[in-house]
């Protein structure tokens, strides 16, 4: 788990994003197993028929989303596996949600540069 803390990024649901409707490209060198699972700390709207517990939500904006820790991470998350707590139960939202598909290569750009920002180049 990365140490900074950084603040919540792009929105989550892939339906709402252009990119992840219309492109069937995936990077196959991403893997889940590899990565600080940035993708549970977007923001994921919850719906009825998800059927998760009320204690993992939260209300935004009028809209039931799952919760967070301080950190930013969804509390689902088991953060010393890094992985889904409720995985076989997770939101549809969430099982949409491409490994390597061009949402997930976002969000883990968009990471990498809040924590490890460029060093900036420097003139002599
Ligand atoms: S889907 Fe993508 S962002 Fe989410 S844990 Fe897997 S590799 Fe990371
Ligand atoms: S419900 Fe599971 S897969 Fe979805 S954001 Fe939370 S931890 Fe990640």
């Amino acid at each position: 788990m990365a140490d900074a803390p950084v603040g919540p990024s792009l929105p989550f649901h892939p339906s709402a994003n252009p990119v992840e409707q219309h492109a069937d490209e995936v990077d196959a060198s991403v893997s889940c197993s590899s990565c600080d699972a940035v993708c549970c700390r977007l923001t994921v709207v919850v719906q009825p028929e998800d059927g998760i517990a009320e204690h993992l939500m939260e209300h935004l904006n009028g809209l039931r989303v799952m919760a967070r820790d301080a950190e930013g991470w969804c509390v689902a998350l088991d953060s010393a596996r890094m992985c889904c707590s409720i995985y076989d139960a997770r939101p549809d939202v969430c099982r949409r949600f491409r490994m390597g598909g061009p949402y997930c290569c976002a969000v883990r750009e968009d990471y990498t540069r809040r924590v490890h920002p460029p060093i900036p180049s420097v003139l002599i």
